[in-house]
């Protein structure tokens, strides 16, 4: 079996699970190891219909991962990191809790857009479903180029889990111009990107990003991909796992990565764990 490195604990604003009952989820479903990403949302708008703080105590955090790491030494190799929501103007905050804090893995997402959640429906608003969605891939290529201090971009095309027609009139070609230049810079960078199969839980049919994109990104040279279902409960952690030996090789992976202190490690897809 595989590595889940994108996963959430009750350290998130957005989900209640214990980390403990998330490790045991993946050792009950025969993981060979996890990685916690939790959310850290710095300026995340309020919302005063449905109040959330994505920000939490990283101190904490870091004794009670390294008190599980050591619980569960024999049984599950349990690694952390963070999920950061990048903005541009987050910059120098974001490189600051990198240099205080010791994370095996750090994702950076696009979850907030000129100041708003594209899972809200205002943040389609006065603008066509395309223009939204433009936007919301121009943005990602506007925080790359404002911070480059994470490990691989997530969910590259999240934004289609929350448009008034989701996938419907989403491709990777309607986008190809902006998505490509965002794959470039990636892999200029020496950047991965991870598959995420909430796609697959929000019924687009699809990870995130589409296999066109994985597709791309590898055709254009990529070869850092890591696996995740950014669970927020201990029942979908790999979710849909099952699909992506087969999805990933059409696609033309032979490996998937898992990063540990921050460093790379290429696991054969034939393989699963290692
Ligand atoms: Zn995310
Ligand atoms: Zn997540």
């Amino acid at each position: 079996m595989f590595w889940d490195t994108h996963m959430h604990c009750s350290f998130s604003g957005d989900c209640d699970s214990s980390p403990q009952s998330m490790i045991e989820a993946a050792i009950a479903k025969g993981l060979t190891g996890i990685c916690f990403t939790d959310h850290m949302d710095y300026d995340y708008p309020p919302n005063p219909d449905h109040p959330i703080v994505f920000t939490f105590d990283l101190h904490e955090y870091d004794r009670t991962m390294r008190e599980l790491q050591s619980r569960y030494a024999d049984r599950l190799p349990v690694l952390y990191g963070v999920e950061l929501g990048l903005q541009p103007h987050l910059a120098q905050k974001h490189r600051q809790i990198l240099q205080n804090h010791s994370f095996d893995f750090v994702i950076g997402s696009s979850h907030i857009v000129d100041g708003k959640d594209p899972y809200y429906a205002s943040y389609y608003e006065g603008r066509t479903e395309q223009a939204a969605y433009e936007r919301y891939f121009l943005s990602i290529h506007e925080n790359i180029r404002a911070f480059q201090d994470f490990d691989v971009y997530g969910h590259i095309d999240y934004v289609v889990r929350y448009g008034p027609n989701k996938n419907t009139f989403y491709s990777y070609r309607k986008y190809a111009d902006i998505i490509d230049e965002i794959l470039k810079l990636l892999i200029e960078l020496g950047k991965g990107i991870e598959v995420n199969t909430a796609g697959f839980k929000y019924g687009l049919g699809h990870p995130n990003p589409c296999e066109d994109i994985l597709k791309r990104y590898h055709e254009l040279g990529g070869e850092i991909l890591t696996l995740g279902a950014d669970a927020h409960k201990p029942e979908q952690i790999a979710y849909d796992f099952d699909r992506l030996p087969q999805l990933l090789t059409a696609c033309g992976f032979s490996y998937y990565t898992v990063f540990k202190n921050r460093k790379a490690e290429f696991i054969s897809l034939k393989k699963g764990g290692f």
